[in-house]
Protein backbone atom coordinates (compact mmCIF):
# COMPACT_ATOMS: atom_id res chain seq x y z
CA UNK A 1 0.00 0.00 0.00
CA UNK A 2 1.68 3.28 -1.33
CA UNK A 3 1.59 5.93 1.30
CA UNK A 4 1.49 9.21 -0.22
CA UNK A 5 2.28 12.68 1.05
CA UNK A 6 0.65 15.63 0.84
CA UNK A 7 0.76 19.15 1.08
CA UNK A 8 0.03 22.58 -0.09
CA UNK A 9 1.46 26.02 -0.26
CA UNK A 10 0.03 28.59 -2.39
CA UNK A 11 0.14 32.64 -3.31
CA UNK A 12 0.22 34.95 -6.19
CA UNK A 13 2.52 38.01 -5.86
CA UNK A 14 2.60 41.59 -7.34
CA UNK A 15 6.24 42.92 -6.43
CA UNK A 16 4.86 46.13 -7.12
CA UNK A 17 2.01 46.39 -4.23
CA UNK A 18 3.70 48.62 -1.70
CA UNK A 19 2.39 46.47 1.33
CA UNK A 20 4.52 43.41 2.68
CA UNK A 21 2.33 39.62 2.75
CA UNK A 22 2.47 37.83 5.91
CA UNK A 23 2.42 34.59 7.68
CA UNK A 24 -1.40 35.09 8.96
CA UNK A 25 -2.32 36.12 5.33
CA UNK A 26 -2.52 32.31 5.15
CA UNK A 27 -5.11 30.06 5.39
CA UNK A 28 -3.36 27.07 7.11
CA UNK A 29 -4.31 23.40 8.21
CA UNK A 30 -1.92 20.46 9.48
CA UNK A 31 -2.76 16.44 9.75
CA UNK A 32 -6.22 15.58 9.41
CA UNK A 33 -7.08 19.18 9.41
CA UNK A 34 -6.12 18.92 5.48
CA UNK A 35 -8.26 16.20 4.93
CA UNK A 36 -11.26 17.77 6.31
CA UNK A 37 -10.41 21.19 4.27
CA UNK A 38 -9.82 19.99 1.27
CA UNK A 39 -12.43 16.86 1.11
CA UNK A 40 -15.10 19.77 0.97
CA UNK A 41 -14.16 22.12 -1.75
CA UNK A 42 -13.42 21.56 -5.09
CA UNK A 43 -9.43 22.33 -5.33
CA UNK A 44 -6.34 20.78 -6.43
CA UNK A 45 -5.85 18.96 -3.21
CA UNK A 46 -9.77 17.85 -3.34
CA UNK A 47 -9.11 16.55 -6.91
CA UNK A 48 -6.22 14.55 -5.66
CA UNK A 49 -7.95 13.17 -2.86
CA UNK A 50 -10.96 12.19 -4.72
CA UNK A 51 -8.24 9.70 -6.62
CA UNK A 52 -6.57 8.50 -3.75
CA UNK A 53 -9.37 7.86 -1.84
CA UNK A 54 -11.16 6.03 -4.58
CA UNK A 55 -7.65 3.86 -5.06
CA UNK A 56 -8.32 1.29 -2.21
CA UNK A 57 -4.50 0.61 -2.08
CA UNK A 58 -3.36 4.05 -1.12
CA UNK A 59 -2.75 5.93 2.45
CA UNK A 60 -2.90 9.58 2.51
CA UNK A 61 -0.73 10.92 4.66
CA UNK A 62 -1.83 15.09 5.23
CA UNK A 63 1.27 17.25 6.18
CA UNK A 64 0.97 21.07 6.15
CA UNK A 65 -1.58 22.90 3.75
CA UNK A 66 -1.01 27.06 3.31
CA UNK A 67 -2.95 29.30 0.95
CA UNK A 68 -3.02 32.56 1.13
CA UNK A 69 -6.59 34.38 1.66
CA UNK A 70 -6.12 36.55 -1.80
CA UNK A 71 -2.81 37.68 -3.48
CA UNK A 72 -0.72 40.57 -2.17
CA UNK A 73 2.66 41.44 -1.47
CA UNK A 74 6.17 40.02 -1.15
CA UNK A 75 6.07 38.16 1.91
CA UNK A 76 8.22 39.02 4.55
CA UNK A 77 11.96 36.86 5.29
CA UNK A 78 10.92 35.80 8.49
CA UNK A 79 7.16 34.88 6.99
CA UNK A 80 8.39 32.94 4.19
CA UNK A 81 11.32 31.33 6.65
CA UNK A 82 8.30 30.24 9.22
CA UNK A 83 6.00 29.04 6.55
CA UNK A 84 8.57 26.74 4.90
CA UNK A 85 9.42 25.62 8.41
CA UNK A 86 5.87 24.43 8.38
CA UNK A 87 6.13 22.87 5.30
CA UNK A 88 9.41 21.22 5.04
CA UNK A 89 9.12 20.29 9.06
CA UNK A 90 5.69 18.41 9.01
CA UNK A 91 7.12 16.55 5.55
CA UNK A 92 10.01 15.42 7.75
CA UNK A 93 7.86 14.30 10.65
CA UNK A 94 5.94 12.12 8.47
CA UNK A 95 7.56 9.01 8.46
CA UNK A 96 8.76 7.19 5.42
CA UNK A 97 6.44 7.65 2.45
CA UNK A 98 6.49 6.14 -1.43
CA UNK A 99 5.36 9.12 -3.17
CA UNK A 100 4.46 12.66 -2.40
CA UNK A 101 1.94 15.48 -4.09
CA UNK A 102 2.32 19.25 -3.60
CA UNK A 103 -0.06 21.83 -4.74
CA UNK A 104 1.70 25.44 -5.49
CA UNK A 105 1.07 27.87 -7.11
CA UNK A 106 4.03 29.61 -8.89
CA UNK A 107 3.89 33.24 -8.44
CA UNK A 108 4.81 33.23 -4.87
CA UNK A 109 7.97 35.53 -4.09
CA UNK A 110 9.37 36.43 -0.81
CA UNK A 111 12.04 39.48 0.57
CA UNK A 112 14.57 36.48 0.83
CA UNK A 113 13.51 34.18 -2.01
CA UNK A 114 13.08 34.92 -5.69
CA UNK A 115 11.53 31.14 -6.05
CA UNK A 116 10.12 29.70 -2.89
CA UNK A 117 8.04 27.07 -4.48
CA UNK A 118 11.33 26.16 -5.99
CA UNK A 119 13.33 25.89 -2.11
CA UNK A 120 10.87 23.87 -1.11
CA UNK A 121 11.15 21.74 -3.78
CA UNK A 122 14.37 21.41 -3.32
CA UNK A 123 14.44 21.10 0.46
CA UNK A 124 11.62 18.48 0.09
CA UNK A 125 13.94 16.55 -2.58
CA UNK A 126 16.32 16.39 0.07
CA UNK A 127 13.76 15.13 2.67
CA UNK A 128 12.43 12.32 0.68
CA UNK A 129 15.05 11.33 -1.19
CA UNK A 130 16.67 11.09 -4.62
CA UNK A 131 14.01 7.43 -5.43
CA UNK A 132 10.72 9.17 -4.27
CA UNK A 133 7.82 10.56 -6.97
CA UNK A 134 7.10 14.34 -6.79
CA UNK A 135 4.43 15.44 -8.90
CA UNK A 136 3.35 19.06 -8.40
CA UNK A 137 0.52 21.12 -9.65
CA UNK A 138 0.80 24.50 -10.55
CA UNK A 139 -0.95 27.72 -11.54
CA UNK A 140 -0.76 28.68 -14.99
CA UNK A 141 0.26 32.28 -13.98
CA UNK A 142 2.89 30.66 -11.92
CA UNK A 143 6.40 31.31 -12.72
CA UNK A 144 8.24 27.88 -13.98
CA UNK A 145 12.06 27.83 -13.07
CA UNK A 146 14.88 25.39 -13.24
CA UNK A 147 14.72 24.49 -9.79
CA UNK A 148 11.31 23.49 -9.70
CA UNK A 149 11.79 21.20 -12.37
CA UNK A 150 14.75 19.79 -11.60
CA UNK A 151 13.55 18.77 -7.70
CA UNK A 152 10.01 16.97 -9.05
CA UNK A 153 9.42 14.05 -11.52
CA UNK A 154 6.22 16.04 -13.14
CA UNK A 155 4.07 19.12 -13.06
CA UNK A 156 0.79 19.51 -13.92
CA UNK A 157 -0.97 22.94 -14.31
CA UNK A 158 -4.31 24.15 -15.09
CA UNK A 159 -5.90 24.30 -18.64
CA UNK A 160 -8.54 27.07 -18.00
CA UNK A 161 -8.37 31.11 -17.27
CA UNK A 162 -10.37 32.46 -16.22
CA UNK A 163 -9.53 29.39 -13.96
CA UNK A 164 -12.01 26.73 -13.44
CA UNK A 165 -9.90 23.46 -13.40
CA UNK A 166 -8.25 23.71 -9.99
CA UNK A 167 -10.16 20.06 -9.04
CA UNK A 168 -9.49 18.81 -12.41
CA UNK A 169 -5.83 19.83 -12.34
CA UNK A 170 -5.38 17.66 -8.90
CA UNK A 171 -7.50 14.85 -10.54
CA UNK A 172 -4.54 14.66 -13.52
CA UNK A 173 -1.67 15.13 -11.25
CA UNK A 174 -2.75 12.41 -8.58
CA UNK A 175 -3.51 10.27 -11.62
CA UNK A 176 -0.04 10.63 -12.72
CA UNK A 177 1.75 9.98 -9.40
CA UNK A 178 -0.01 7.15 -8.92
CA UNK A 179 1.48 5.53 -12.52
CA UNK A 180 4.70 7.21 -11.75
CA UNK A 181 5.16 5.51 -8.27
CA UNK A 182 3.67 1.81 -9.87
CA UNK A 183 6.26 2.32 -12.69
CA UNK A 184 3.71 2.02 -15.22
CA UNK A 185 5.42 5.41 -16.53
CA UNK A 186 8.84 7.20 -17.00
CA UNK A 187 8.30 11.12 -16.87
CA UNK A 188 10.90 12.90 -19.47
CA UNK A 189 10.00 17.09 -19.82
CA UNK A 190 10.80 19.23 -22.52
CA UNK A 191 10.38 22.95 -21.05
CA UNK A 192 10.49 25.97 -23.86
CA UNK A 193 11.24 29.47 -22.94
CA UNK A 194 9.09 32.29 -24.51
CA UNK A 195 10.64 35.87 -23.39
CA UNK A 196 7.10 37.09 -23.03
CA UNK A 197 4.60 38.64 -20.75
CA UNK A 198 1.54 38.52 -21.99
CA UNK A 199 -2.42 39.67 -20.98
CA UNK A 200 -5.82 40.34 -21.82
CA UNK A 201 -8.88 38.82 -23.67
CA UNK A 202 -6.72 36.64 -25.88
CA UNK A 203 -6.11 34.60 -23.18
CA UNK A 204 -9.57 33.42 -22.02
CA UNK A 205 -9.84 29.89 -22.91
CA UNK A 206 -13.40 29.65 -24.60
CA UNK A 207 -12.54 32.51 -26.69
CA UNK A 208 -9.05 33.74 -27.00
CA UNK A 209 -6.45 32.79 -29.39
CA UNK A 210 -4.74 30.76 -26.56
CA UNK A 211 -7.45 28.11 -26.90
CA UNK A 212 -5.63 26.87 -29.93
CA UNK A 213 -2.43 26.09 -27.79
CA UNK A 214 -4.45 24.84 -24.74
CA UNK A 215 -6.16 22.34 -27.18
CA UNK A 216 -3.30 21.04 -28.39
CA UNK A 217 -1.78 20.79 -24.85
CA UNK A 218 -4.52 19.03 -24.09
CA UNK A 219 -4.16 16.42 -27.53
CA UNK A 220 -0.21 16.12 -26.19
CA UNK A 221 -1.55 15.05 -22.86
CA UNK A 222 -4.29 12.63 -24.00
CA UNK A 223 -2.52 11.15 -26.36
CA UNK A 224 -0.47 7.59 -26.15
CA UNK A 225 2.88 8.58 -24.18
CA UNK A 226 1.13 11.73 -23.12
CA UNK A 227 1.59 12.82 -19.37
CA UNK A 228 1.29 16.21 -19.23
CA UNK A 229 1.50 19.10 -21.13
CA UNK A 230 0.93 23.20 -20.96
CA UNK A 231 0.85 26.85 -21.47
CA UNK A 232 2.03 28.64 -18.53
CA UNK A 233 1.79 32.37 -19.04
CA UNK A 234 3.09 33.41 -15.29
CA UNK A 235 2.36 36.16 -13.47
CA UNK A 236 3.54 39.04 -14.87
CA UNK A 237 3.95 41.27 -11.41
CA UNK A 238 6.06 39.07 -9.85
CA UNK A 239 9.32 40.71 -10.90
CA UNK A 240 11.59 37.43 -10.34
CA UNK A 241 14.50 36.63 -12.63
CA UNK A 242 13.02 33.91 -14.67
CA UNK A 243 9.56 35.41 -15.32
CA UNK A 244 8.67 34.81 -18.63
CA UNK A 245 6.07 32.35 -20.57
CA UNK A 246 6.92 28.62 -20.49
CA UNK A 247 5.76 25.72 -22.37
CA UNK A 248 5.97 22.07 -20.59
CA UNK A 249 5.64 18.78 -21.93
CA UNK A 250 5.73 15.75 -20.16
CA UNK A 251 6.01 12.48 -22.14
CA UNK A 252 6.52 8.60 -20.82
CA UNK A 253 10.30 7.77 -22.06
CA UNK A 254 10.08 9.57 -24.98
CA UNK A 255 12.62 12.81 -25.11
CA UNK A 256 12.68 13.53 -29.07
CA UNK A 257 8.88 13.77 -28.87
CA UNK A 258 8.25 16.19 -25.46
CA UNK A 259 11.28 18.54 -27.57
CA UNK A 260 8.88 18.27 -30.77
CA UNK A 261 6.08 18.65 -29.06
CA UNK A 262 7.40 21.63 -26.51
CA UNK A 263 8.55 23.45 -30.03
CA UNK A 264 5.48 22.96 -31.53
CA UNK A 265 3.14 24.52 -28.73
CA UNK A 266 5.80 27.51 -28.41
CA UNK A 267 5.75 28.58 -31.52
CA UNK A 268 2.14 28.52 -32.34
CA UNK A 269 2.26 30.71 -29.32
CA UNK A 270 4.94 32.62 -30.41
CA UNK A 271 2.65 33.72 -33.59
CA UNK A 272 -0.53 35.09 -31.42
CA UNK A 273 2.25 36.69 -29.03
CA UNK A 274 1.33 40.44 -30.07
CA UNK A 275 -2.02 40.45 -29.83
CA UNK A 276 -1.63 39.29 -26.19
CA UNK A 277 -1.91 42.64 -24.78
CA UNK A 278 -4.99 44.80 -23.45
CA UNK A 279 -6.37 47.44 -25.47
CA UNK A 280 -6.61 50.06 -22.92
CA UNK A 281 -8.96 53.23 -22.29
CA UNK A 282 -8.05 55.94 -20.14
CA UNK A 283 -9.73 57.67 -17.19
CA UNK A 284 -10.44 60.28 -18.73
CA UNK A 285 -12.25 58.89 -21.77
CA UNK A 286 -13.90 55.64 -19.41
CA UNK A 287 -15.78 57.87 -17.70
CA UNK A 288 -16.79 59.83 -20.98
CA UNK A 289 -17.92 57.00 -22.48
CA UNK A 290 -19.73 55.88 -19.55
CA UNK A 291 -21.10 59.51 -19.16
CA UNK A 292 -22.66 59.01 -23.29
CA UNK A 293 -24.20 55.47 -22.46
CA UNK A 294 -27.90 56.29 -21.18
CA UNK A 295 -29.56 52.56 -20.42
CA UNK A 296 -27.79 49.82 -19.02
CA UNK A 297 -24.74 48.97 -16.80
CA UNK A 298 -21.18 50.21 -17.96
CA UNK A 299 -18.45 47.86 -16.39
CA UNK A 300 -15.18 49.19 -16.01
CA UNK A 301 -12.20 46.79 -15.51
CA UNK A 302 -9.46 47.89 -13.26
CA UNK A 303 -7.05 45.29 -13.77
CA UNK A 304 -4.64 47.47 -12.33
CA UNK A 305 -5.96 47.24 -9.10
CA UNK A 306 -6.52 43.91 -9.15
CA UNK A 307 -6.69 42.28 -5.68
CA UNK A 308 -6.28 38.73 -6.77
CA UNK A 309 -3.43 39.33 -9.08
CA UNK A 310 -1.92 41.00 -5.99
CA UNK A 311 -2.76 44.65 -5.89
CA UNK A 312 -3.58 46.64 -2.75
CA UNK A 313 -7.08 47.11 -3.48
CA UNK A 314 -7.09 50.97 -2.34
CA UNK A 315 -7.31 52.30 -5.59
CA UNK A 316 -9.81 55.31 -5.80
CA UNK A 317 -8.42 56.32 -9.57
CA UNK A 318 -11.90 55.86 -11.22
CA UNK A 319 -13.93 57.13 -8.16
CA UNK A 320 -11.54 60.34 -8.25
CA UNK A 321 -12.49 60.99 -12.21
CA UNK A 322 -15.93 60.05 -12.10
CA UNK A 323 -15.97 62.88 -9.04
CA UNK A 324 -13.77 65.31 -11.22
CA UNK A 325 -16.37 65.24 -14.52
CA UNK A 326 -19.65 65.09 -12.39
CA UNK A 327 -20.50 61.83 -13.66
CA UNK A 328 -24.48 61.63 -12.55
CA UNK A 329 -25.20 58.09 -13.26
CA UNK A 330 -25.83 55.46 -9.68
CA UNK A 331 -21.65 54.41 -10.14
CA UNK A 332 -20.86 51.17 -7.75
CA UNK A 333 -17.15 50.71 -6.40
CA UNK A 334 -15.29 48.58 -4.03
CA UNK A 335 -12.87 50.47 -1.90
CA UNK A 336 -9.99 48.42 0.70
CA UNK A 337 -9.34 51.14 3.49
CA UNK A 338 -9.66 50.49 7.31
CA UNK A 339 -9.59 53.77 8.60
CA UNK A 340 -13.18 54.75 6.95
CA UNK A 341 -14.44 51.43 8.07
CA UNK A 342 -13.38 52.22 11.48
CA UNK A 343 -14.64 55.60 11.16
CA UNK A 344 -18.20 54.11 10.07
CA UNK A 345 -18.10 51.58 12.81
CA UNK A 346 -18.20 54.42 15.32
CA UNK A 347 -20.45 56.30 13.78
CA UNK A 348 -22.79 53.83 12.89
CA UNK A 349 -25.37 52.94 10.44
CA UNK A 350 -27.50 56.04 8.75
CA UNK A 351 -25.19 58.08 10.05
CA UNK A 352 -23.23 61.05 7.97
CA UNK A 353 -19.35 60.61 7.68
CA UNK A 354 -16.61 62.99 6.50
CA UNK A 355 -13.90 60.45 5.89
CA UNK A 356 -11.64 59.86 2.79
CA UNK A 357 -11.37 56.64 0.52
CA UNK A 358 -8.21 55.27 -1.15
CA UNK A 359 -4.43 55.05 -0.55
CA UNK A 360 -4.66 53.54 2.38
CA UNK A 361 -1.94 50.97 1.62
CA UNK A 362 -0.37 52.61 -2.10
CA UNK A 363 -0.07 56.50 -1.17
CA UNK A 364 2.43 56.25 -3.50
CA UNK A 365 0.15 55.78 -6.15
CA UNK A 366 -3.15 57.02 -4.96
CA UNK A 367 -3.81 60.36 -2.54
CA UNK A 368 -7.17 60.03 -0.28
CA UNK A 369 -10.34 61.54 -2.07
CA UNK A 370 -12.67 62.89 0.66
CA UNK A 371 -16.02 62.93 0.79
CA UNK A 372 -19.23 62.85 2.83
CA UNK A 373 -21.40 59.68 2.84
CA UNK A 374 -23.74 57.87 4.90
CA UNK A 375 -23.22 54.73 6.35
CA UNK A 376 -25.74 52.85 4.63
CA UNK A 377 -24.41 49.13 6.28
CA UNK A 378 -21.97 47.41 8.53
CA UNK A 379 -21.11 43.66 8.42
CA UNK A 380 -18.08 41.36 9.98
CA UNK A 381 -16.87 40.87 6.31
CA UNK A 382 -17.42 37.32 5.90
CA UNK A 383 -19.02 35.93 3.23
CA UNK A 384 -18.77 32.84 0.55
CA UNK A 385 -17.73 33.22 -2.59
CA UNK A 386 -20.07 32.34 -5.72
CA UNK A 387 -16.95 30.98 -7.90
CA UNK A 388 -16.24 27.96 -5.74
CA UNK A 389 -17.83 28.54 -2.32
CA UNK A 390 -14.66 29.37 -0.25
CA UNK A 391 -14.76 31.60 2.25
CA UNK A 392 -13.60 34.92 2.25
CA UNK A 393 -12.81 37.73 4.62
CA UNK A 394 -12.49 41.23 4.08
CA UNK A 395 -12.91 42.41 7.87
CA UNK A 396 -14.89 44.76 8.83
CA UNK A 397 -17.08 46.11 6.27
CA UNK A 398 -19.13 49.05 5.40
CA UNK A 399 -21.41 50.11 2.19
CA UNK A 400 -20.81 53.92 2.18
CA UNK A 401 -23.42 55.68 0.26
CA UNK A 402 -22.01 59.28 -1.19
CA UNK A 403 -24.82 60.97 -3.27
CA UNK A 404 -25.68 58.38 -6.33
CA UNK A 405 -21.86 56.65 -5.36
CA UNK A 406 -21.97 53.37 -3.65
CA UNK A 407 -18.82 52.25 -2.28
CA UNK A 408 -18.29 49.12 -0.85
CA UNK A 409 -15.44 49.43 2.04
CA UNK A 410 -13.47 46.51 2.83
CA UNK A 411 -10.82 46.40 6.07
CA UNK A 412 -8.58 44.31 3.67
CA UNK A 413 -8.10 42.82 0.40
CA UNK A 414 -10.63 40.01 -1.00
CA UNK A 415 -10.10 38.35 -4.03
CA UNK A 416 -12.61 40.48 -6.82
CA UNK A 417 -13.06 37.95 -9.41
CA UNK A 418 -16.52 37.87 -9.33
CA UNK A 419 -19.43 39.52 -7.80
CA UNK A 420 -19.48 37.82 -4.15
CA UNK A 421 -18.21 40.77 -2.45
CA UNK A 422 -20.98 42.91 -3.98
CA UNK A 423 -23.97 40.05 -3.33
CA UNK A 424 -22.80 40.04 0.63
CA UNK A 425 -23.18 43.39 1.20
CA UNK A 426 -26.71 43.62 -0.74
CA UNK A 427 -25.62 45.32 -3.97
CA UNK A 428 -26.68 43.70 -7.18
CA UNK A 429 -24.00 45.19 -9.76
CA UNK A 430 -27.55 45.22 -12.18
CA UNK A 431 -28.79 47.86 -10.44
CA UNK A 432 -26.20 50.50 -11.31
CA UNK A 433 -25.33 52.39 -14.31
CA UNK A 434 -21.30 51.99 -13.64
CA UNK A 435 -19.82 49.19 -11.77
CA UNK A 436 -15.69 48.85 -11.01
CA UNK A 437 -15.09 45.32 -11.20
CA UNK A 438 -11.30 45.12 -10.05
CA UNK A 439 -10.29 42.03 -11.98
CA UNK A 440 -9.03 41.40 -15.30
CA UNK A 441 -11.62 39.17 -16.60
CA UNK A 442 -14.34 37.62 -14.73
CA UNK A 443 -16.33 34.11 -16.31
CA UNK A 444 -18.69 35.94 -18.85
CA UNK A 445 -22.23 35.51 -16.76
CA UNK A 446 -21.06 37.62 -14.08
CA UNK A 447 -20.60 41.17 -16.28
CA UNK A 448 -19.63 40.73 -19.75
CA UNK A 449 -22.94 38.71 -21.51
CA UNK A 450 -25.13 41.36 -19.84
CA UNK A 451 -23.67 44.94 -19.23
CA UNK A 452 -24.35 47.67 -21.84
CA UNK A 453 -20.16 48.36 -22.07
CA UNK A 454 -17.19 46.98 -20.89
CA UNK A 455 -14.46 48.68 -21.06
CA UNK A 456 -10.66 48.54 -20.05
CA UNK A 457 -9.22 51.39 -17.87
CA UNK A 458 -5.70 52.48 -18.20
CA UNK A 459 -5.63 53.70 -14.26
CA UNK A 460 -2.51 53.04 -12.11
CA UNK A 461 -2.14 50.22 -10.09
CA UNK A 462 0.60 47.18 -8.78
CA UNK A 463 -1.46 44.89 -11.79
CA UNK A 464 -2.08 47.19 -13.90
CA UNK A 465 -2.29 45.66 -17.74
CA UNK A 466 0.08 48.35 -19.12
CA UNK A 467 3.40 46.65 -18.29
CA UNK A 468 5.67 49.43 -19.25
CA UNK A 469 4.22 51.43 -16.74
CA UNK A 470 5.32 49.13 -13.61
CA UNK A 471 9.02 49.52 -13.78
CA UNK A 472 9.91 46.15 -14.11
CA UNK A 473 13.71 45.48 -12.62
CA UNK A 474 14.57 41.76 -12.23
CA UNK A 475 13.04 39.67 -14.81
CA UNK A 476 15.52 38.82 -17.71
CA UNK A 477 15.75 40.95 -20.86
CA UNK A 478 15.00 41.45 -23.50
CA UNK A 479 11.14 40.26 -22.96
CA UNK A 480 8.25 41.61 -24.70
CA UNK A 481 6.06 43.61 -24.60
CA UNK A 482 8.87 45.08 -22.21
CA UNK A 483 11.35 45.78 -24.84
CA UNK A 484 11.43 46.49 -28.62
CA UNK A 485 11.93 43.71 -31.65
CA UNK A 486 12.29 40.91 -29.14
CA UNK A 487 13.38 37.29 -30.80
CA UNK A 488 12.35 33.88 -30.43
CA UNK A 489 14.62 31.43 -31.19
CA UNK A 490 12.80 28.14 -29.28
CA UNK A 491 15.30 25.75 -28.02
CA UNK A 492 13.77 22.48 -25.87
CA UNK A 493 15.14 21.62 -22.65
CA UNK A 494 14.47 18.27 -21.14
CA UNK A 495 14.28 17.31 -17.50
CA UNK A 496 14.66 14.16 -16.49
CA UNK A 497 15.24 12.27 -13.24
CA UNK A 498 15.91 8.74 -13.25
ZN1 LIG B 1 -3.85 32.17 -11.98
Amino acid sequence: MPRIAIAECKQEVSTFNPVPSVYDDFRQARGQAVLDYHRQCREEVGGALSVFDAADDVEVVPTFAASANTSGGVLTAESFDHLSNDFLSSLAQSGKVDAAYFSLHGAMQAENENDPEGFLLQEARHILGPEIPIVVSLDLHGVLTDRMLEHSDAIVTYHTYPHVDFFETGVRAANLLLKITAGQVRPVTARVKIPALVRGDELITETGSISECIQLAQAIEASEIGLSAGVMWGNPFTDVPELRTNIIVVMNGDEASAKEHALELAKRFWTHHEKMQVPLTSLEDAIREASAVTTGTVVMMDAADATSSGASGDSNAILREAVRQGYCGRLLAPIVDPAAVQQAMAAGIGATIRTTLGGALDPARFKPLKLEARVHSLSDGKFQSESFGWQWDAGNTTVLEAEHFTIVVGTRPVSLFDRSWFYANGQNPQHFDLVVVKSPHCEPHMFADWCAKLIHVDAPGATSANLNSLGHKTCSRPIFPLDEGVEFHPVAEVFRRL
